[in-house]
């Protein structure tokens, strides 16, 4: 008996799995805290980077890394480019700032996300950040906020929710004159529709909750950048510790081998409703680049991928708030809903709901109307969806 372990042992030490030879097609998902080593000897070699592997999952998963890897594949074809998946787009957006710009001024749009707003202007001074808000549609602007402290330019592929396309290149030539990187937040457009590190980008972020995870059932972040960048991003992030569950991280994985063909099909969708919209006569204002004749259309051909505008756009319906409520009221396909990206179309009215905080005067320096409503492309039908959003403008036509 004395031989042979007790059953709390062998409960706790059972058979150890297979290890299979074969590549299998479903990523696997290491669902572990920590790894066992052979010996103390390989512990401290690795903690050491005297060899590689996996030591404790808030450093490194590999059901994380594989998601992270991936997602610098399609972002950056030439293979250089690294990864780093994290618990959330806003984990990846403080990290980046924290990481390349704590301590020091950082230069943002005035629209930017609302989370990434509240990092900045919130959080900032509580992080020794100091920031210039500016039009980033005016890279001369830009320029002009430059000071000795400038650590970082951040930038949004398509702002929120006007739908403006950034001009990628000249940002980055403004940055990269004063000699600091250019981060842009890229998760609106997804790599399918433009990938800023081949206009100049220095480090792109995504929240993987919304298109690249695609169906609404995962809260998921990644940064992508070259090497030397990105290890200093992940470092602070390994210590901050926003790390991704490989659970989660499976999800957003699964995601990625329909995102082409999810935002292939949602940005047809928009295209259509954009025009449909457009030419409606109750209807305000279309923010969406397919539409022709504007500087974001020109942008988007020359930084998009052939017909793509993007799956996001804004209507604004009259009526001021009240007429934005009772159009999402109308509509019957669409969800009112927060998040994008998915294959649920959604709608938001900005001035009630993502954009509440801004006053009047800040709305309307920031070109956002009461009845503006944003909307997201789902995966449905693209003719019941201008069927369900054309047909819901009965309720604001007089
Ligand atoms: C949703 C979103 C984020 C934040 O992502 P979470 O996954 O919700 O943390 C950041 N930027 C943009 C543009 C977003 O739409």
């Amino acid at each position: 008996m004395a031989d042979r372990p007790g059953i709390g042992t062998r409960a706790v030490h059972t058979p150890p799995a297979p290890t299979p030879a074969q590549a299998p097609l479903g990523l696997a998902v290491w669902r572990t805290a920590a790894w066992a080593f052979g010996s103390a000897q390989e512990y401290s070699d690795l903690l050491n980077g005297r060899m590689a592997g996996y030591s404790y999952s808030r450093i490194a998963n590999p059901t994380t890394d594989a998601f992270g890897t991936a997602v610098a594949s399609l972002e950056d074809v030439t293979g250089e480019a690294l990864g780093w998946a994290c618990a959330s787009g806003m984990a990846a957006v403080t990290t980046t700032i924290i990481a390349l710009a704590g301590g020091g001024h950082v230069i943002a749009p005035r629209e930017v996300y609302g989370g990434t707003y509240g990092l900045l202007d919130v959080l900032g001074p509580r992080l020794g950040l100091t920031v210039s808000w500016v039009d980033a549609r005016d890279p001369d602007a830009v320029a002009a906020a430059v000071t000795p402290d400038t650590r970082l330019v951040w930038g949004e592929v398509l702002a929120n929710p006007t739908i403006a396309v950034a001009d990628l290149p000249a940002l980055a030539a403004v940055a990269h004159a004063a000699g600091v990187p250019l981060a842009v937040d890229a998760t609106f457009a997804s790599p399918v529709v433009c990938r800023p590190l081949e206009h100049g980008v220095d480090v792109v972020v995504h929240s993987a909750t919304k298109y690249l995870g695609g169906h609404g059932d995962v809260t998921a972040g990644v940064v992508v950048a070259r090497p030397e960048l990105l290890h200093e991003i992940a470092t602070v992030g390994i210590t901050m510790g926003p790390s991704l569950s490989p659970d989660d991280a499976f999800l957003a994985h699964r995601g990625l081998a329909t995102l082409p063909l999810r935002v292939r099909q949602q940005c047809a969708t928009a295209t259509a409703l954009a025009a449909a919209l457009a030419e409606h006569p109750a209807v305000v204002k279309v923010e969406h680049p397919s539409l022709p004749g504007t500087a974001d259309h020109d942008l988007a051909r020359k930084l998009f991928d052939d017909g793509l505008y993007g799956a996001m756009l804004t209507v604004t319906v009259p009526g001021g708030t009240d007429g934005a409520a009772a159009y999402c009221d109308a509509a019957g396909l669409a969800l009112i809903a927060s998040s994008l990206g998915s294959h649920h179309t959604k709608l938001t009215p900005v001035a009630t709901t993502t954009h509440r905080q801004l006053s009047a005067e800040a709305l309307a320096r920031a070109g956002i109307a009461g009845g503006a409503v944003r909307i997201s492309c789902g995966l449905e039908d693209t003719e019941d969806v201008v069927a369900d959003l054309v047909g819901a403008l009965r309720a604001v036509s007089r």
